[in-house]
């Protein structure tokens, strides 16, 4: 088992939550997957409450995400990173790219864009402040090209993105002087020595712009792997009750359990009958990602999700 990667640099990873709610079944399978993967590499794994859209937080999320974490057994290194601490250097790599020229200021309102093409990644903005703008209250937006920006996610294969012409020039500081997501993370990762990022699919999509970014502000690229969506079996996406409840705090051994047999690493059903340390013990040895390649959902078995839905200790 070596630290280190194929670079040569120690592995560091981690789990970033938003702190829009409280910790949910699906989260949880990222906490666990980019647990797992860190602590198979011999790496550090390091959290991060990524509290930098108050409009989109409620109020002591961030707080029960992270005693939730406690609960079920995470043992993170170092501090825990609050995001919006790092707001001066968001503010510093913002300036940079628009001192260099790669990010100018926009005045368009959503109003002013409502009859722009979309794609799935949203409205393609149509480039209409690149060449100036004289509006008072204006966002940031950073140049695209059409130059591929690819990368290949260890578990869904190659991806490939035309920035230009799937999102055009994107936002990094919004018109209400919030950070934008985007520049938030790949500037708190690069700060992390992240090397590698295992998170949800939801997420990959956004990848080609991170590094885009990463690569304008000359940061290195880590590797990703993008972990499958939990699904109800029929492949439904989990209900509100499932999907979007905070995992309960009683009968936690069984929904660590669930989280496992989400992730394919077939769990024996009398492992929730152990202690979580022994569970967690088990994940270590257990842990793999080769069920997850290119997968994109994962069904939770009916069995599970009722202990989801209905925890007993
Ligand atoms: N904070 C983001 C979220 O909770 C995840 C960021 C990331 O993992 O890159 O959706």
């Amino acid at each position: 088992m070596t630290g280190t990667t194929v670079t040569g640099k120690r592995y560091i990873g981690r789990f970033a939550p938003s702190p829009t709610g409280p910790l949910h079944f699906g989260s949880l399978l990222a906490a666990v997957a980019s647990y797992l993967r860190a602590r198979e590499r011999g790496g550090d794994w390091l959290l991060r409450i990524e509290d930098v859209d108050p409009p989109r937080e409620q109020p002591g999320a961030g707080d029960a995400i992270v005693r939730a974490l406690e609960a079920y057994g995470f043992e993170w290194d170092g501090e825990i990173i609050w995001q919006s601490t790092n707001r001066a250097k968001h503010d510093r790599a913002v300036e940079t790219l628009v001192r260099e020229g790669m990010a100018y200021p926009c005045g368009c309102s959503r109003r002013d864009l409502a009859d722009a093409p979309r794609s799935a990644l949203g409205i393609i903005y149509p480039g209409t402040c690149r060449n100036g703008c004289d509006a008072e209250e204006t966002a940031i937006r950073v140049r695209t090209t059409n130059d591929p920006v690819g990368f290949n996610d260890l578990l869904q294969g190659e991806q490939l993105q035309r920035l230009e012409s799937e999102s055009g020039d994107f936002i990094v500081l919004r018109r209400d002087g919030l950070i934008a997501y985007h520049l938030a993370v790949v500037v708190d990762d690069h700060l992390q020595g992240m090397t590698e990022i295992v998170r949800g699919i939801d997420l990959m999509d956004s990848t080609p712009r991170q590094i885009w970014l990463q690569q304008l502000l000359g940061y290195s690229t880590p590797d990703y792997l993008h972990i499958p969506v939990a699904t109800h079996p029929d492949g439904q996406k989990l209900s509100k009750l499932t999907g979007a409840r905070e995992i309960p705090l009683r009968g936690k051994r069984r929904v660590l359990v669930a989280a496992l047999d989400a992730l394919m690493l077939h769990p024996p059903a009398d492992l929730a009958a152990n202690t979580l340390p022994d569970i967690w013990a088990w994940a270590f040895n257990n842990w793999q990602i080769e069920p997850l390649v290119m997968r994109s959902a994962v069904p939770v078995d009916a069995d599970a999700m009722a202990k989801l839905e209905n925890p007993v200790s």
